[in-house]
């Protein structure tokens, strides 16, 4: 089998030399950034668009006939088709520009719950759900009575697969949704097996690729999913824009989630008309630069060799495992053969929060907590743990100053 190609050095400080921010020091030392599953950098072609989209083209969408209007519809339209090729949907009437992730989740819980969602049906997610998973459908079980149904994680941080079957059978969910890869752990789930089994039982599922579509390529027609939604800022984009995929048909038989203007067709005090998808769902001015950095930083990415960097983020990974296994009293959680390169765990000797302040000021910017994801914490066991997750520009040089301040901090609180 061969091999696939690997950064080279030259590769790598070329790409570096791509994300300006990267290029200072933090508490006297160089920024080494490793809370990649919080956001991402931005990378200067995704700076450029923004500003040349302020500079040269801002106008309201949709709905002006001048020429600046013209080419921001143009260019936010030309966006949606990008995502929509990026993720591999049949059609860009698939993409529902949302503020984010959780607005994602939250539309489809909002207009489920005006149109098949009823008391007493039942939603299955899993225990390593973000937040974001998991509070849109706690509210519906509030406002409408729904009930909301876990999947096992196990000991190792692994779903449960088995429970996941069981449960199909035994709770007959109305919806499934879950998780791609879990932003805690790293841990990525058999997303195409076991949408192809809720749909042998009938029940559409909505997949949350926010730590999976950073890390390599999700394709929603291979994967069947019905629902896919994703952060554009976890994916070299900027802030404040996600996507909503859905297949056609289901988001056209779905109920509007806020009203407003560019959402309808005819309004009048008797009766209004909405339109289809995707403007069905995208009610007022939406946020124009934000859909238009996305596409640029899709772009960046769909320029480079996405093996290569795949391949170059499996070597951190490794790299950061093996190190982390040689720091006494450290223990990594979720281990399984099959991760993005996420790695958590905590210390014997230091609090995860702890851990996260001595490596601030070694320049290391980690992540420690809970990382939205409290019912995972509470079925492992513990209080939160120390994050580190690597992107596409870290290198093996980070890794060793990670690993070097780790056996630092365990002599210290030792
Ligand atoms: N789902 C997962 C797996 C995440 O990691 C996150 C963010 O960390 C979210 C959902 C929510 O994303 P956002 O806060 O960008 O809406």
């Amino acid at each position: 089998m061969a091999m696939p190609k690997e950064l080279t050095k030259q590769e790598l400080s070329a790409l570096r030399e791509q994300f300006p921010i990267l290029q200072q020091e933090v508490n006297g030392k160089p920024l080494v950034y490793l809370d990649n599953a919080a956001t991402s950098q931005k990378p200067k072609a995704v700076i450029e668009r923004l500003k040349r989209y302020y500079l040269e083209d801002n106008a309201n969408i949709h709905r002006g006939v001048h020429a600046l209007s013209q080419r921001a519809t143009d260019d936010y339209e030309a966006s949606r088709a990008k995502v929509a090729s990026f993720i591999g949907a049949k059609d860009p009437g698939e993409i529902v520009f949302t503020r984010g992730a959780t607005e994602s989740i939250n539309l489809v819980a909002s207009s489920l719950a005006q149109s098949t969602l009823q008391a007493g049906d039942t939603v299955l997610v899993t225990e390593m759900e973000h937040h974001a998973n998991i509070v849109p459908w706690q509210l519906l079980r509030d406002r409408i009575g729904i009930k909301l149904a876990t999947v096992r994680v196990s000991d190792s941080g692994e779903l449960d697969e088995e429970d996941f079957y069981l449960k199909l059978e035994s709770e007959k969910p109305k919806l499934v949704s879950f998780v791609h890869v879990s932003n805690s752990l790293g841990v990525i789930n058999p997303a195409k097996k076991l949408i192809s089994a809720a749909h042998c039982e009938g029940i559409p599922v909505l997949l949350d690729a926010c730590q999976s579509i950073p890390h390599f390529p999700v394709d929603v027609q291979e994967l069947d999913c019905d629902w896919l939604v994703f952060s554009g800022h976890k994916l070299f984009g900027p802030t404040g824009i996600g996507v909503l995929y859905g297949k056609k048909d289901i988001l056209n038989s779905m109920p509007p989630y806020q009203g407003g203007g560019d959402m309808i067709e005819s309004v009048s005090f008797e009766k209004t008309v909405y339109k289809n998808a995707p403007e069905r769902f995208e009610a007022g001015t939406p946020h124009i630069a934000g859909a238009i950095g996305l596409a640029a930083a899709i772009e960046f990415l769909e320029s480079m060799d996405r093996e290569a960097l795949l391949a170059h983020e499996t070597r951190l990974l490794e790299a950061a495992t093996k190190g982390l296994q040689t720091v006494p009293g450290l223990r990594i959680i979720g281990e399984s053969d099959n991760k993005a390169s996420v790695i958590s765990f905590v210390m014997d000797a230091a609090h995860p929060h702890d851990v996260a302040s001595f490596l601030d000021a070694a320049g290391i910017a980690i992540r420690s907590g809970h990382h939205c994801t409290q019912p995972l914490m509470i079925r492992l066991g513990l209080p939160g743990t120390a994050r580190a997750s690597f992107s596409i520009y870290n290198t093996l040089d980070e890794v060793d100053a990670l690993v070097e301040e780790l056996v630092r901090i365990q002599k210290f609180f030792a």
